[in-house]
């Protein structure tokens, strides 16, 4: 059997991988020229940042694993026969991480402190709490459940958003997709950790941002798809939300003309909530091939249907 890793940091996969495999013929590459001698015998595929149109030329392909937990660039490039799975549980804990890193430092006041200093302003800022204030995580997959538990140990009140009911467990209100006007309306802080679909494009605009509350906080760290960036930009300007902290966007890299960067209320970051160490990626791909190989179920099978 044949195993193409394609990524990056290729080489370092390798190892676990031939330990879990270690019949099989491992190959590790990192751009489209050093791929070309294994499309036609590669079986199993380990991806990422890989142009999905190569997958068309790899006939005996069966399974591929994509090395991230969002797949809207290789689900539409995806054969009927081969089966996609993604990474669930590596990114959970950085990305909840990442979400109160700014939430905490929003709510407490923690960039207008550090501004003083610039001034050696001797000013009090009087920071408010997350106790008792209303999350709205919208998504509450793998991530999103928990983002909605971090926030259950800061003592909020939690208001979560999925397609189907599942992970209404997680929250004290639970919306559905047709209600997200009401759902982002009633919350201090809203998180977006939705899939990119068909579904979810656009499903925060100028209507959604308009009935926000003009002291809430949107973060999204799903796919920048999710938003209506224009719609944000003027919202933005108009205060309502009051911040936002964006990790994903429409383009990326954000282009530098993208009047975000200059908005004093908008926080960048470059799609970096996720994990930059491939550990937990390459325990969670090294096990699938085990359960590849013994012929048990994989763990993270997409939907191509529904595109997660
Ligand atoms: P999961 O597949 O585990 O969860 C997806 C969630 O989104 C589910 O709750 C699902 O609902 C919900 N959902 C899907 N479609 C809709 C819809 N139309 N309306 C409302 N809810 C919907 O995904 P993960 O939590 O693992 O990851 C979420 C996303 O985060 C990924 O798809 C990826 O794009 C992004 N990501 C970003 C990273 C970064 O660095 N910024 C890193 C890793 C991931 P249901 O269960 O009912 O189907």
């Amino acid at each position: 059997m044949q195993i193409l890793v394609y990524a990056q940091e290729a080489r370092s996969y390798i190892e676990a991988l031939r330990e879990a495999a270690p019949e099989a013929d491992v190959f590790g590459v990192s751009s489209l020229a050093e791929a070309e001698p294994f499309l036609e015998g590669t079986e199993v595929l380990f991806a990422w940042g890989m142009p999905p149109a190569i997958i068309a030329r790899m006939p005996r392909l069966r399974w591929i694993q994509w090395l991230g937990a969002g797949v809207d660039l290789v689900v539409r490039e995806l054969p009927p026969d081969v089966i996609l799975t993604r990474v669930v549980g590596a990114f959970s804990t950085v990305m909840a991480e990442h979400v109160f890193a700014y939430l905490l430092a929003l709510r407490r006041g923690v960039f207008a402190m550090r501004a003083l200093q610039r001034e050696h302003a001797w000013r009090r800022i009087t920071g408010l709490s997350l106790r008792g204030r209303r999350l709205g995580v919208a998504g509450l997959g793998s991530i999103g459940a928990e983002v909605a538990r971090l926030g259950r140990a800061f003592g909020m009140e939690i208001w979560g958003l999925s397609r189907t009911p599942r992970g209404e467990e997680l929250c004290d209100r639970h919306f559905l997709p047709s209600q997200m006007g009401e759902f982002a309306a009633g919350v201090d802080c809203l998180v977006l950790v939705l899939p990119a679909t068909q579904e979810t494009q656009g499903i925060v605009d100028r209507e959604v941002l308009r009935g926000m509350r003009d002291d809430a906080i949107l973060i999204n760290v799903g796919r920048g798809s999710a938003i209506v960036e224009r719609d944000l930009v003027e919202a933005l300007r108009d205060g309502r939300p009051a911040m936002a902290q964006l990790d994903v966007f429409e383009v990326e890299p954000l282009p530098p003309e993208s009047p975000l960067w200059d908005l004093e209320n908008c926080y960048i970051s470059a799609h970096c909530s996720g994990p930059s160490e491939p550990r937990l990626v390459r325990t969670f791909a090294a096990a699938n091939l085990q359960r590849y190989l013994s012929g048990q179920p994989l763990v993270g099978v997409v939907d191509p249907r529904l595109g997660y």
